[in-house]
C-alpha cells in the first residue's frame, strides 16, 4: 500500500467516524449478510470490522447489537479460541434478552470457529442449536444459512441423502431471497454431494445451469469456484483434458483478483490432473511451487487448508511413485497420511491406500501393500454400501420433491384454472350489469323523451282547445263538448239545456275605455262565470263576446235559472281597474235540447232567444218558445 493510499483511507475512515450515518452502517451490513462482500483473507475480514465501527452511530444499542454479531465472525478468523470465549459471553447475553436471530448468529459463528480449530463434534452441535435459533427467529436467511451448515456436515459425513436435503432447502430458501452468492455457494455444495456421490453427470447438469447465472464481470470469483467444481466432475468422468483447462482458467482468474488461497489450491489439483495425464514433469515443478505456497499462507479456515496439504502430498507421493522413486513416494505418502487423518475423510483414505499399496510393493513391502489392498476393499465395500443406501435414499427425496413440485404444479394450475373460472365469470357479469344498465339507460331516456312528448302534447292540446285571452274552452272544444253531452243526453235520456251568452254593447266598453280595459272586463267577466257554474257543466267562448254554456242533466226551467243567476252576477261585476265607474250586462238565451235535433238546430234556437232578448231591451235572459217550461 502506497502513503497516498494509506493517507486516504485513513481520511475515509475519519471522515466515515465524524458522519457515522445509520444508512452507512446499514448498507455495510447488507453487504456483509447477502454475501456480496468477499473475504479473501484475515486482513480483508479485519478491514470490514473497522468500516462498521466507523459506521456505527454513537448511542444506537441496536446497530451496537448488529456489529456485535458481525464482530465474531469478522474479529477471529486467526484466533478460533478467542471467538469462542467471546461468542459465550455473547450467547448469554441474546438468551437473557430473548433475541433468536443474534443466537443464531453466534452459533454460526462458533460452527465455524470450531470447524477451525478442529473440534468437528462441537461444531455440529452449534449448527444444529444455530438451526434451532433460526427456526425460532423465523428469518427465512438465519435458516437457510442454518440449513447449509447442517448440509456441510451431513455431506462430511457421507449422509449424502440430508445433506441434499438440506442444501435444496436453503437453495430454495435463498431463490426468494435473492441473494445470488449463497446461491451459486449452495449450487456448488448441492454438485460436489452429487460428485462424492459418483453421480458425475447430476453434478454436471447442476454446474452447467449455475455457469450461466454467474458471469458478470464482479462475479469472476463465483464463476472460477464454478469452473473448479466443473472440472472436478470432468477429471471424475474421465474427461482430465478439458478438467485441465479449467482448472488452468480459474487460476487464472484467482491470479488477477490477487487470491493466494484459492490459486495453491487449484495447483494441487493441477497436481491431481497432470498425474491422470502421466505428465510427471509438470506435476512435480506445480507441486514444489504449491508446496512453498502453502506452506506459507494463512487461511481462515484451517482445516481446509490441512487437507489440501494432505491432498497435495499423496498426489506428490503418487508422481514420485510413477517415476519409480519409491522411497521418496512412501515419505510424501507418511506426510499425506498425516495431514488427512485428522479429517478421516474416507475418499481421501481410499485414495491415499490406492495410492500408496503399488510404491510398498514396488518397495517389496508386499505385506504392507496387502493390507493396504484389504483396507481399501473393505473401506470401499462399506463406501460402495453406503452410497448404495444413499443413492436410494436421494432417489427417494428425489422422488418425493417431484412428487411434491407436481402436486405444487398440480395447485398452481388448479387455482389457475379457478382464477380463469372467476375471472370469465366477473367479465361475463361485469358485461351483463353493462347491458343491464344500458338498457334501464335507454329505457329511462325513452320514458322521459315519452313524458315529454305526451306534456308537450298535453300542451298543444291545450293550447289548441284553450282560448288564449280567457283561459277557458275556445270555440272547438265547447262545441265538442256539447255534441259529447247532446249523444249521452240521447243515451241516457237525460235533460240537457244550453245557453247563449252575449255581452251588451260592448262595442262601445272598447270605444270609451279601450281595447286592453275591453279584454280585460272578458277576462274578469269569464272567471266569475266559471266559478258559478257546476262542476259538470261546460263553459266556452265561441266568439269575441259570445259564450256557450252547456248544463248536462238540466232541464229548461233549471236551465233558466242559471241563467238569471249569471246575468245578475255579470250586472253586479265592479271592475275596479276601469278610470271611470264601468258597468257591463248580458244577454242569454236559453234552450233545451229536443230529442233527435242536431246540435245546430238546438244552438239556432238558443241564438234565436237571445236575439229576442236583445231585441227585448237587453240585459234579459229568454226561453225559446219551444222549450216547454214545466
Ligand atoms: P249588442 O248589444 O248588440 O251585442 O252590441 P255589441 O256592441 O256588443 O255588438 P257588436 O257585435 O256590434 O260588437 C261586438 C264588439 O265586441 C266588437 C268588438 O270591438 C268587441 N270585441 C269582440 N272581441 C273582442 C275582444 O277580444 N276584445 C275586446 N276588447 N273587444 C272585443
Ligand atoms: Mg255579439
Ligand atoms: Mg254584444
Amino acid at each position: 500500500m502506497s502513503l497516498n493510499k494509506i493517507i486516504f483511507s485513513t481520511l475515509l475512515l475519519l471522515s466515515c467516524a465524524l458522519h457515522a450515518q445509520p444508512q452507512q452502517f446499514d448498507q455495510l451490513v447488507q453487504q456483509i449478510e447477502s454475501g456480496q462482500r468477499y473475504f479473501f483473507s484475515i486482513a480483508d475480514y479485519k478491514a470490514a470490522l473497522a468500516e462498521l465501527e466507523a459506521a456505527l452511530p454513537p448511542d444506537d444499542t441496536e446497530r451496537q447489537h448488529r456489529l456485535d454479531r458481525l464482530r465474531c465472525q469478522l474479529a477471529y478468523a486467526g484466533d478460533p479460541a478467542a471467538g469462542i470465549a467471546y461468542s459465550d459471553v455473547k450467547i448469554q447475553q441474546a438468551k437473557a434478552r430473548n433475541d433468536p436471530a443474534a443466537l443464531a448468529d453466534y452459533y454460526t459463528c462458533r460452527y465455524y470457529l470450531f470447524s477451525q480449530s478442529g473440534d468437528s463434534n462441537r461444531a455440529e452441535h452449534s449448527a444444529q442449536k444455530a438451526h434451532d435459533a433460526a427456526k425460532n427467529s423465523e428469518n427465512p436467511l438465519s435458516i437457510a444459512i442454518s440449513l447449509a451448515l447442517l448440509g456441510d456436515i451431513a455431506s462430511y459425513r457421507g449422509n449424502y441423502a440430508d445433506a441434499m436435503e438440506h442444501y435444496v432447502t436453503a437453495y430454495q430458501l435463498q431463490r426468494g431471497l435473492g441473494y445470488k452468492p449463497y446461491l451459486s455457494d449452495l449450487v456448488l455444495s448441492i454438485a460436489a454431494t452429487y460428485r462424492r456421490m459418483g453421480l458425475h453427470q447430476d453434478a454436471l447438469n447442476y454446474i452447467e445451469q449455475a455457469e450461466q447465472e454467474f458471469t458478470a464481470p464482479e462475479e469472476q470469483f463465483r464463476h472460477a469456484l464454478i469452473m473448479h467444481e466443473k472440472a472436478y466432475s470432468l477429471a471424475e468422468l474421465g474427461r482430465y483434458e478439458q478438467a485441465l483447462e479449467l482448472f488452468q482458467q480459474s487460476m487464472q482468474v484467482y491470479q488477477q483478483i490477487k487470491e493466494p488461497l484459492w490459486r495453491s489450491y487449484t495447483k494441487v489439483n493441477l497436481v491431481w490432473i497432470h498425474n491422470l495425464l502421466q505428465q510427471y514433469p509438470k506435476a512435480l515443478t506445480l507441486a514444489a511451487e504449491a508446496k512453498t505456497e502453502l506452506a506459507s499462507l494463512k487461511a481462515p479456515d484451517l482445516s481446509t487448508l490441512t487437507s489440501y496439504k494432505g491432498l497435495l502430498a499423496m498426489y506428490h507421493g503418487e508422481t514420485l511413485s510413477a517415476l519409480n522413486r519409491t522411497q521418496a513416494a512412501l515419505a510424501s505418502f507418511d506426510e499425506a497420511q498425516h495431514h488427512l487423518s485428522a479429517e478421516n475423510n474416507p475418499r481421501y483414505m481410499l485414495m491415499l491406500y490406492a495410492a500408496r499399496a503399488p510404491a510398498e510393493a514396488a518397495a517389496g513391502n508386499y505385506q504392507q501393500a496387502h493390507a493396504l489392498l484389504a483396507r481399501y476393499i473393505a473401506l470401499n465395500k462399506e463406501q460402495q454400501q453406503l452410497a448404495k443406501e444413499q443413492q436410494s435414499n436421494i432417489l427417494r427425496f428425489q422422488f418425493d420433491s417431484a412428487r411434491q413440485q407436481e402436486r405444487h404444479n398440480q395447485l398452481a394450475a388448479e387455482k389457475k384454472l379457478v382464477e380463469q373460472h372467476v375471472s370469465t365469470l366477473q367479465l361475463a357479469q361485469r358485461w351483463q350489469y353493462a347491458a343491464l344498465s344500458l338498457i334501464v339507460l335507454l329505457l329511462l331516456i325513452l320514458f322521459s323523451f315519452a313524458l315529454s312528448l305526451k306534456r308537450r302534447n298535453r300542451r298543444l292540446h291545450r293550447l289548441a282547445m284553450t282560448d288564449e285571452l280567457t283561459n277557458i274552452a275556445n270555440r272547438r272544444r265547447i262545441m265538442m263538448q256539447a255534441e259529447q253531452q247532446r249523444v249521452k243526453a240521447i243515451d241516457t235520456t237525460e235533460p240537457l239545456s244550453f245557453l247563449i251568452l252575449d255581452l251588451d254593447h260592448f262595442k262601445q266598453v272598447n270605444d270609451r275605455f279601450g281595447h286592453d280595459v275591453g279584454d280585460t272586463v272578458l277576462q274578469q267577466m269569464c272567471m266569475t262565470v266559471s266559478a258559478m257554474l257546476r262542476q259538470q257543466d261546460h263553459f266556452g267562448r265561441t266568439g269575441g263576446e259570445e259564450f256557450l254554456i252547456v248544463l248536462p242533466d238540466t232541464a229548461a226551467e233549471q236551465a233558466l235559472a242559471i241563467a238569471e243567476r249569471l246575468r245578475q252576477a255579470i250586472a253586479a261585476i265592479r271592475f275596479a281597474d276601469s278610470p271611470q265607474p264601468l258597468k257591463i250586462t248580458c244577454s242569454i238565451g236559453v234552450t233545451q235540447y229536443q230529442p233527435d235535433e242536431t246540435l245546430n238546430i238546438s244552438l239556432a234556437r238558443a241564438d234565436d232567444a237571445l236575439y229576442q232578448a236583445k231585441a227585448d231591451g237587453r240585459n234579459k235572459v229568454v226561453a225559446d218558445p219551444a222549450t216547454t217550461l214545466v
